[in-house]
């Protein structure tokens, strides 16, 4: 977001900080305690810091809170509460990468194709692999036999890029004369953090492999909003002017990138 670089959606870091204003309040005589806010229980950690720091943990996304002995709980009910969109995105992606490790590329599971999940059929013949989509619900999957699962997730993974490759350029094509900016070249990463990232000097932008699993419109708004930041790099009132008047429905679109799972659970 700085030095020409921008970033779409969510805030990429998983650590943010507070001034808090508040007058000195009571200090607990507990260190660690848990609070509950909405539906999030807080584990409060009580330091001798200066500031707030709210901080989603690893594996399970619970919620951390450290704080100085002088902010009043109130205060860090407030804090989570003005965080909290955040504080659900971050659990949300955190309970996601759990769920993904425990895929296995077998029939059955649950993955999405564009915004559609589709139940994998895994089958085996000697040929050469062969990925596709079978009606409204399946994914075929045909692979020699022994092929192990981080051959088949590659497989799916290549699968899902030559997809992007088709959709991207179109996109890109479209946008272009509408908003006046031309991308000197594009790329698919496979990033866990950022949809999408850009590079203003060299016109480049950058796009996550996890988009092949999003509905198109998805797809759209990020590469929108990157080309948006070769106009305006900065995430300032500039730059939301540029993406309302291009693309007036940009907030339910990031909304819904933000919502719908990467991948659904085993159940
Ligand atoms: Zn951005």
């Amino acid at each position: 977001m700085h030095g020409g670089t921008g970033s779409t959606g969510p805030v990429s870091g998983s650590r943010t900080s507070f001034e808090s204003e508040q007058p000195i309040a009571a200090a607990k005589t507990s260190k660690v305690y848990h609070l509950r806010v909405d539906d999030i229980e807080v584990e409060v950690h009580r330091k001798r810091i200066r500031h707030l720091y709210l901080r989603v943990m690893p594996p399970d996304g619970r919620l951390r809170v450290s704080a100085p002995f002088r902010i009043g709980d109130d205060s860090i009910r407030q804090a989570v509460e003005r965080r909290i969109s955040w504080v659900r995105r971050q659990q949300d992606r955190q309970r996601q990468r759990e769920r993904e490790s425990a895929r296995s590329w077998v029939s059955g599971e649950r993955h999405y194709v564009e915004g559609i999940a589709r139940e994998l059929n895994v089958s085996t013949h000697e040929g050469k692999p062969h990925i596709g989509l079978l009606g409204e619900s399946t994914l075929e999957m045909r692979v020699r036999p022994g092929t192990g699962r981080d051959e088949r997730a590659d497989l799916l993974d290549g699968w899902y890029r030559e997809r992007l490759k088709a959709s991207i350029p179109r996109l890109i094509a479209v946008w272009e004369p509408f908003m006046g900016v031309t991308v000197k070249e594009w790329r698919i990463r496979k990033m866990r953090t950022r949809w999408g990232s850009c590079s203003v000097r060299n016109g480049r932008i950058w796009l996550s492999l996890e988009l092949a699993k999003k509905p198109m419109r998805c797809l759209e708004y990020v590469i929108v909003h990157e080309m948006a930041h070769l106009i305006e790099p900065s995430h300032n009132r500039r730059f939301w002017g540029i993406l309302d008047r291009h693309l007036p429905d940009w907030r339910a679109r990031r909304d819904e990138l933000n919502r719908f799972p990467i991948m659904d659970g085993m159940d």
